[in-house]
């Protein structure tokens, strides 16, 4: 199964990610996380990427390219998710391309629709472990012991790019840039559209019931 997993940040998608590829032993490939390792790592394409991620906007069309790349020709040569990736229509066909390349395509995008009022709270309560990037919510979705990762123990951070004034600008920058591939991917037939409002299992089931349904396998 090839999958994009599109739509807003702070929808989501990662969350609804991490527990569809455990579920499905699919490759969960999340561009947000391999530029946020490169950057702890210091790495020159990390070191480019930093500054641009903490003010909320594009990393370089080539930058992320690469990373999806990689992975294509490894882990996620049998299937993947690609959870941020792509962001706007160039990076759309790039991966078209680079899939074509190696005889690959997309079984599906599903965009998980929500509004820009639940939004806001989502990114405002969103704690991540910076040990093994695990993604909580302080409120819709707590770590079984406040503010200490559920599975190795850290302390939880707040992501620097989930600060107010960083907010406002990876929406504009989503509405001006990523939005369009919603019509995009919805001239070619690809689009899923899921409600992601409502708590993690609700969405899940949406999930999961909207790609049966596609795939022509019935309910779950
Ligand atoms: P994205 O990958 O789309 O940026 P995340 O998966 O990181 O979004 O989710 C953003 C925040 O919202 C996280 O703090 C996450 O724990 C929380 N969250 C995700 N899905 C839900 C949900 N259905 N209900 C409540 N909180 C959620
Ligand atoms: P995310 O973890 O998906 O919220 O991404 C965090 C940040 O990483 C974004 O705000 C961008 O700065 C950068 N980023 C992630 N994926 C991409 C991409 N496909 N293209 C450009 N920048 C990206």
């Amino acid at each position: 199964m090839r999958l994009v997993f599109l739509g807003p940040p702070g929808a989501g998608k990662g969350t609804q990610a991490v527990r569809f590829a455990q579920e499905r032993k699919l490759p969960h490939v999340s561009t947000g996380d391999m530029l946020r390792a490169a950057a702890a790592a210091g790495s020159p394409a990390g070191k480019l990427a930093k500054p641009i991620m903490e003010s909320g906007g594009l990393v370089g069309d080539g930058i992320v390219l690469a990373c999806v790349e990689e992975r294509l020709d490894g882990d996620a040569k049998v299937g993947f998710i690609l959870d941020g990736y792509p962001r706007n229509v160039s990076q759309a066909q790039d991966l078209e391309r680079v899939l074509a390349k190696r005889g690959m395509a997309l079984d599906g995008v599903v965009n998980f629709d929500l509004a820009i009022a639940s939004i806001v709270p989502r990114m405002a309560g969103r704690r991540s472990c910076p040990s093994d990037g695990a993604v909580y919510h302080v409120t819709g979705n707590p770590p079984k012991v406040a503010g200490k990762c559920d599975k190795c123990g850290a302390a939880l951070v707040q992501r620097a790019d989930d600060k107010e004034e960083v907010v406002r600008e990876r929406m504009r920058t989503y509405a001006e840039k990523t939005a369009p591939l919603i019509k995009h991917y919805g001239d070619k037939g690809l689009l899923i559209t899921v409600d992601a409002d409502g708590g993690v299992d609700k969405v899940y089931g949406r999930l999961v019931d909207a790609l049966a349904a596609r795939s022509g396998k019935g309910a779950r």
